[in-house]
């Protein structure tokens, strides 16, 4: 018997979907007959790789050059897919950067840049996209949270900051859409094996696994699974929350 997630012909957008954990969400809707759109930054070759992989595979996927901080391409862009596919689904906040540093050495441009991307990324796609959804008087919005907003890293104040933010800006949405049937909904997770992640693993891979309760790291695949449900029918009645997938992170 087949589980019908009630997502087959259901139209997405995610942002960052070149790589990590935006890819992984990207393929997995594909594989369950998602028509995706995902925005990527500046690197064509790997987004023309997600996309052949995703057609290849008989999925539907097309990959938009957009750069979340800059609101009007975001806002452009976005009433081109309106005008191609008549709506937007779903729609998942993921891209994100990180520039990590103690506070006393973070220049302006590293908080600056961390904010723009992660929170303001998240507020030009929620308010291009949420119009559209609220015509239709239905979507579902998942945002890329992180561990780092619930508990303390060192060199993070920047990283940790804007993810708080995006969870009190999930709680908000929840409450403003939720009489247009609208979800919004956050995904935290850990540590995830993605380029992101790289130079922390590099640099504290042993303490970082004790602290993790599966001792292991994330693979982006637990991360889309997190999100495909948030996004599926089986999630109809949940908005406002964090979902973590940190395999039991803890921080002394
Ligand atoms: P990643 O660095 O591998 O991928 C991030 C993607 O976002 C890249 O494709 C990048 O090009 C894109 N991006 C960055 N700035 C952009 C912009 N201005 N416009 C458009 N795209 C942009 O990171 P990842 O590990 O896949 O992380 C995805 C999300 O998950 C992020 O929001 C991140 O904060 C969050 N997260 C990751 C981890 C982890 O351990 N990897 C942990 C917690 C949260």
């Amino acid at each position: 018997m087949v589980i019908d997630s009630g997502l087959q012909g259901k139209v997405a957008l995610v942002t960052g979907g070149g790589r990590g954990i935006g890819r992984a969400v990207v393929e997995m809707f594909a594989r369950d007959g998602v028509d995706v759109l995902f925005f990527f930054l500046g690197n064509t070759e790997a987004a023309q790789q997600v996309v052949a992989a995703v057609t290849g595979a008989g999925g539907r996927c097309e990959a938009v050059q957009v750069d979340v901080t800059d609101a009007d391409a975001v806002g452009t862009a976005v009433e081109q897919i309106i005008d191609s596919r008549g709506r937007i689904d779903v729609l998942v906040n993921n891209a994100g950067i990180v520039r990590d540093n103690l506070l006393g050495m973070l220049d302006d441009a590293d908080i600056q840049a961390v904010f723009d991307t992660n929170i303001g990324g998240t507020f030009n796609a929620t308010r291009a996209v949420a119009r559209h959804m609220i015509s239709k008087r239905s979507g579902r919005i998942v945002n890329l949270s992180s561990v780092a907003a619930g508990k303390g890293g060192r060199g993070q104040s920047n990283y940790a900051a804007s993810k708080g933010a995006i969870e009190a800006f999930t709680r908000a949405m929840a409450v403003e859409l939720a009489s247009r049937k609208i979800t919004v909904n956050c995904v935290a997770p850990g540590v995830i094996e993605t380029e992101m992640s790289q130079q922390v693993r590099d640099l504290a891979d042993e303490q970082i696994r004790a602290r993790i309760l599966l001792r292991r790291y994330g693979q982006a695949e637990d991360v889309a699974h997190a999100v495909w449900f948030l996004a599926s029918r089986f999630a109809d009645y949940i908005t406002g929350e964090v979902l973590h997938v940190d395999g039991g992170f803890k921080m002394e």
